[in-house]
């Protein structure tokens, strides 16, 4: 008998849906809501689905890079915004004191929401499924 690592679950969802779950910080199998114990910590399996997230070891390395791409972005967005409200006359006091937070607490902000994003692209377009599940058209 092949090893079942979660519940049966039916038919997978549509890929829009799976990628909304991401961006809501929820199972992007079942959309469970309760997948984070606090803001950083993300428990080892969906209560409701058994879907094991860290499917191998590295696998939160696509959530790091999502993570630095879109709070880059927001870094270069708000310097941009800075820019456009400041020119030619640019504070540099109230420059840093604008982008220091978004850069310290940005990362930790986002951090839960990459990792649930990271998940659903995973598992909508790359379509990396356990071994007794079906992909999506
Ligand atoms: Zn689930």
């Amino acid at each position: 008998m092949p090893e079942i690592s979660a519940k049966p679950t039916g038919a997978q969802p549509k890929r829009s849906t799976v990628m909304v779950r991401g961006f809501t910080r929820r199972c992007p199998r079942c959309g469970s809501g309760k997948i984070f114990q606090r803001w950083t910590t993300i428990i080892d399996d969906c209560p409701r689905c058994g879907l094991h997230f860290e499917r191998e070891s590295g696998y939160w390395a696509g959530a790091l890079a999502i993570n630095f791409v879109c709070v880059g972005g927001l870094i270069i967005a708000t310097f941009g915004v800075i820019l456009a409200f400041t020119l030619p006359k640019v504070n540099i006091a109230l420059t840093l004191a604008i982008m220091a937070p978004v850069a310290v607490l940005g990362p930790i902000v986002w951090y839960p929401f990459s990792k649930t994003i990271w998940m659903a692209i995973d598992r909508a377009y790359l379509q990396r499924m356990d071994q007794h599940e079906r992909p999506d058209d």
